[in-house]
């Protein structure tokens, strides 16, 4: 038999690419085997290098929310295309694209746009401390917000503890300057500020966790978040990249009811091309350069291509009925899993949110990262695998959200269902 073609790639990709991709969760470390490279994708499929096809979970990580290569995002990239890749100066389609997303995100009063949910995270956390002039910066274990140094920060030992790196390369001092909670924690946010709110430049949270598996807010933490930094006068960052036109139309924002003061968006509003923007409250987004002190800036940002697909992407999210479909595919898909997973007799359970899902192996859903970290990893591994040999790709990392797209119709999440209950029978029977 000859060598499967994704093995062959990955000898060469390993040669000349450090762990063979170019961002890390790809690598398959967390599940082991060979990843599989990805030869084109439509609606819900995928399909790799050996022509073999898979439903798709994990679309890109999130911006593939209308099915791959939806025909209008594709020929908006087209056309965009055909009129030149990137002038580095204004363009219409920026400006209509601003305004689409004010107009569906009210609290975007200016907006800003960049390259990756990264630049949008850093440039929104510099602004906080620009506007503010103080630099601790608070965060949540099990939050991502991209790589920024600042940002790549887990908990001390003990308490309220100042952050330490959770990467080389980050400077301790630059890790002090941020203070890492307990997600859900409201009372320790409540501790942290009467310590230290005087210098509090900014809170960064996901408002729906999507990067420790699928953590919601319990009721009462983003109001608390809210009212902290309104008394305190710190920067209440909501990071949105993820659940922005995901969770809901507005976002997870327009889910509880809570308007931060600034918001980073990226993923969706890129519809598959790397598009992202932070904005906000007029007051503190004008204090950026060239009206404000704090500098920001992107040869490439706005590029006319991405916003183009992002404004097909907005338009596609926005016909009537589109959230209300794809919650109830999510809704029918992570019921699905609970209920073979109960049959089979496995520990498991899932939870979901608009078009978002987390699968959890331990009987109760996670509230927090050391909650997350508990689950059976290895019965997700066997899982993983076992899926992915029927050809459903899920994420290779059992801390990781799940994405539906509105291409998954009814007959790909049965076909899921049915290959988990095998697989979770299975699993049951792998444990006696
Ligand atoms: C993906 C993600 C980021 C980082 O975005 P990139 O485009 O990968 O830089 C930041 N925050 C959240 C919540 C994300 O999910």
């Amino acid at each position: 038999m000859s060598e499967d073609r994704n093995e062959v790639w990955w000898r060469r990709a390993t040669a000349v690419i450090p762990g063979g991709v170019n961002s890390p969760v790809r690598a398959f470390r967390a599940v082991g085997g060979v990843p599989r490279f990805i030869r084109r994708a439509e609606g819900p499929f995928v399909w790799d290098e050996s022509e073999r096809r898979y439903v798709d979970f994990v679309g890109s990580w999130g911006p593939a929310i209308a099915g791959h290569a939806h025909p209008r995002i594709v020929a908006a990239v087209q056309e965009a295309a055909r009129d030149g890749l990137s002038f580095g100066a204004p363009t219409v389609r920026e400006v209509l694209f601003a305004e689409r997303l004010q107009s569906l995100l009210p609290s975007l009063e200016r907006v800003r746009l960049v390259s990756s949910g990264t630049e949008a995270t850093m440039s929104a956390v510099r602004l906080a401390r620009g506007v503010t002039g103080r630099s601790l910066v608070v965060k949540f274990e099990g939050c991502y917000h991209g790589h920024v140094d600042g940002l790549l920060v887990k908990a001390g030992s003990g308490a309220l503890t100042f952050g330490h790196p959770s990467s080389a390369g980050v400077p301790a001092a630059v890790a002090q300057e941020t203070l890492v909670l307990e997600y859900n924690d409201s009372a320790g946010v409540e501790r942290v500020f009467a310590e230290h709110g005087e210098r509090i430049a900014a809170v960064i949270v996901e408002p729906i966790a999507g990067n420790m598996n699928l953590i919601k807010p319990q009721e009462g933490f983003l109001e608390g978040l809210r009212r902290l930094c309104t008394r305190y006068g710190s920067v209440l960052i909501f990071d949105e990249v993820m659940t922005g036109f995901r969770v809901g139309l507005q976002g997870a924002q327009g889910l509880y009811g809570v308007v931060p003061d600034l918001t980073t968006l990226g993923k969706v509003i890129g519809g598959g091309m790397p598009l992202a923007a932070f904005g906000g409250r007029r007051e503190l987004m004008e204090e950026l350069a060239p009206l404000g002190a704090v500098y920001q800036a992107g040869t490439l940002s706005g590029s006319p291509v991405a916003v183009a697909a992002g404004l097909a992407a907005l338009e596609l999210v926005s016909e009537p009925g589109f959230f209300e479909r794809l919650a109830e595919r999510t809704r029918r898909l992570a019921e699905g899993l609970k209920e073979a997973a109960r049959r089979g007799g496995v520990a498991f359970t899932s939870d979901w949110v608009g078009g978002m899902f987390g699968i959890y192996f331990s009987p109760t859903v996670p509230r927090s990262f050391q909650e997350v970290v508990g689950s059976n990893v290895a019965q997700f591994r066997r899982f993983f695998h076992a899926m992915l040999a029927r050809g459903f790709y899920f994420a290779p990392s059992a801390f990781e959200a799940g994405f539906v797209s509105a291409a998954h119709g009814e007959e790909v999440i049965e076909e899921t269902v049915t290959a988990a209950e095998e697989v979770f029978a299975e699993l049951a029977s792998e444990e006696e």
